[in-house]
């Protein structure tokens, strides 16, 4: 564990002389912190140590009083005794949750009934021949410990007193590594850390914009960045050859569990490559980061997987293939069916597929009807239909009458049916089967187990399509606009653009997507027709990006790159459940920060300085 490094704190050695006093504001006296806590081992027994931290806990045993001091790496526990010092006995009992206190002691190992094996610092203590209240603390609005039985909107709101819990500053400490380890990697892969504005214009990645009011141009307003997309490729263009920044980004989207308004990319960018050499990077940089930061190693090449086949397979672009069970495609078997659920799918251009589960006797009925309720309430599903191969053979189903022979028997063959079989169908567009049998998937997968010995799998799903259809029917970029497409399907771009495939990769841990990148349409002309596609006009296209397309006509290289969600990537190192346990001052699904307040109301004055007016909703 950790020994303090900072500004020879690490001497070992101590200043005599303090008096433990701890009024007026030099209270710390002439002493200073030599341990950390959690670095007091067995080797440290019979030194004496200087320790700064808070009082998590302290307790009284007929006359010694035990506290566990807490400081940034750990715990360990300090000893009072009325004989060792009745000054300092005194004032340990008039010690409280959180109060901060600078203690001189000894180190000793505990009696034999005291140790506690949980605890790295569980076989010593310290006792304590002079301590300083450096401060007193209010009582904590809710225990410092790992799992605090509180609503998560207390933990936001006192989120200094959350951030002092050990899940989180270890969380913290583990994104610190992964920066360090990402800048150690990437300069020297000769990448130059350049920073970007972040008061700029409008950057199209599919969200909306956070707007900032200017003052000294009334009326008109900056974008922050929803990511640095141009200004990276603009800094390829004026030869800077190989970027990369650990860069803000703010996109103002509706919530989910993983998703933040404002969030961390380590976004990167190379000049003179193709796809080969932006992967290699993205290889030698995520290997040495998870080694570096969590002490995860990976195997290289990673697997590839091309979207098709992950969304056939798996029904996902980002599949944890860790979890052994995949997808059966069953589309063209009802094509001429008489069991008109399936059928009417079909001719209205949706699919069927099947989620086959062999060996799933464990799964009972009542845990079915459970699944089809999930998939009704939260996944917006139709429903769930099932059937299953019992002990004799015999199909138990509340579709199967409906089925003819043939039908029967291409999905016997092709989900491998045998007794002991569950299958789960999707019969609905082709997104949202896949959504929730991907669903599916990945839950029934853990519970039942059908997953492989590797503790964490890193892959690339590559070959994206460009062009996904909107609302309207017209065609959109999938990733963003700026993505190259495939050479071979330049030719595509006029007559079949939505079959165009994009040179977008994705990096995928564990079922999670840690990030995206692609090469760029380095060529005005190729650009100019991928905005024609998505029905931008000219004019439309040369207000937006006219700066862009004259850029790219000044002399621009091929060039690509990528970007991580940092903070996804620390969520899935640490393990953890929700971004909010790894952002230090994190937003609620609804976009607050319940201990600053924010966003807040703007004062009159500040309105009318920026010349705005506020239509406040209806009550
Ligand atoms: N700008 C992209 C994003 O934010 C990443 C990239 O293509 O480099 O997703």
């Amino acid at each position: 564990m950790e020994r303090l490094r900072a500004r020879g704190e690490d001497s070992g050695r101590v200043t005599a002389g303090a008096t433990g006093s701890d009024s007026g504001l030099d209270v710390m006296g002439a002493l200073r912190r030599s341990h950390a806590a959690a670095s007091i081992t067995v080797a440290s027994v019979g030194e004496e140590v200087v320790l700064a931290g808070w009082v998590q806990r302290r307790r009284d045993h007929g006359g010694v009083i035990f506290v566990d001091l807490r400081d940034r790496g750990g715990l360990v526990q300090i000893v009072f005794k009325p004989d060792t010092s009745p000054e300092c006995h005194e004032r340990a009992s008039g010690l409280r949750a959180e109060y901060v206190i600078l203690v001189r002691g000894r180190v000793q190992r505990r009696s034999d009934e005291t140790v506690n094996p949980k605890l790295p610092t569980g076989e010593v203590e310290v006792l304590v021949d002079e301590v300083r209240v450096l401060n007193r603390a209010t009582p904590p609005p809710f225990a410092i410990e790992d799992d605090p039985d509180v609503d998560e909107s207390v933990r936001m709101r006192h989120r200094v007193h959350d951030l002092r819990r050990a899940p989180l500053q270890k969380a913290l400490r583990l994104r610190h590594r992964l920066f360090q380890a990402v800048r150690a990697s990437l300069s020297d892969q000769g990448f130059l850390e350049i920073e970007t504005p972040m008061l700029t214009r409008s950057t199209p990645e599919g969200a909306r914009d956070f707007l900032v009011p200017s003052r000294l141009q009334p009326g008109s307003f900056y974008a922050l960045p929803q990511s640095p997309q141009i200004m990276k490729q603009l800094l390829m263009v004026a030869g800077f050859d190989r970027y990369f920044q650990i860069a803000r980004c703010f996109r103002d989207e509706d919530q989910r569990a993983d998703r933040q308004l404002e969030f961390t990319q380590v976004d990167l960018e190379m000049a003179f490559v193709g796809v080969e050499e932006v992967l290699a990077c993205l290889e030698e940089l995520t290997v040495r980061a998870c080694a570096e930061s969590a002490g995860i190693e990976f195997p290289r090449p990673f697997p590839r997987i091309s979207y098709a086949e992950a969304m056939a397979r798996f029904g996902s672009d980002r599949p944890d293939t860790r979890i052994q069970l995949e997808l059966v495609d069953l589309t063209d078997a009802f094509e001429r069916s008489d069991f008109r659920a399936f059928r009417g799918v079909v001719d209205s251009g949706g699919i069927v597929k099947c989620l086959p589960i062999h060996d799933a006797e464990a799964l009972s009925r009542g845990q079915i009807d459970r699944l089809e309720a999930m998939v009704k309430k939260e996944l917006g599903g139709k429903g769930l239909a099932w059937i299953r191969v019992d002990g004799n053979g015999d199909w138990q189903s509340p579709i199967a009458k409906f089925l003819s022979e043939a039908e029967r028997g291409a999905i016997a063959k092709r989900c491998e049916a045998r007794p002991g079989s569950l299958l789960f169908f999707q019969a609905d567009d082709a997104t949202r089967a896949n959504a929730i049998l991907s669903r599916l998937r990945v839950d029934l997968g853990r519970r039942l187990g059908r997953v492989d010995g590797r503790d964490h799998e890193l892959l690339f799903v590559v070959d994206f399509p460009l062009f996904e259809a909107a609302e309207g029917g017209e065609l959109t970029y999938v990733h963003q606009p700026f993505v190259a497409p495939h050479e071979e399907d330049l030719a595509l771009l006029d007559s079949d653009p939505a079959r165009v495939r994009g040179t977008h990769y994705d990096v995928v841990m564990d079922g999670v997507e840690l990030g995206s990148g692609s090469l760029r349409n380095h060529r005005a002309d190729v650009q100019r027709r991928i905005f024609d596609v998505m029905g931008y006009g000219r004019k439309q296209t040369e207000e937006r990006f006219g700066f862009l397309l004259n850029a790219l006509e000044s002399g621009a290289p091929p060039h690509g790159g990528f970007a991580f969600g940092l903070d996804r990537w620390v969520m899935v190192l640490a393990g953890a459940e929700s971004l909010r346990e790894v952002i230090a001052f994190p937003k609620t699904q609804r976009g607050q920060d319940l201990l600053l307040e924010a966003p807040s109301e703007a004062e009159d004055l500040q309105l009318e300085e920026l010349s705005l007016r506020v239509r406040r909703p209806a009550q």
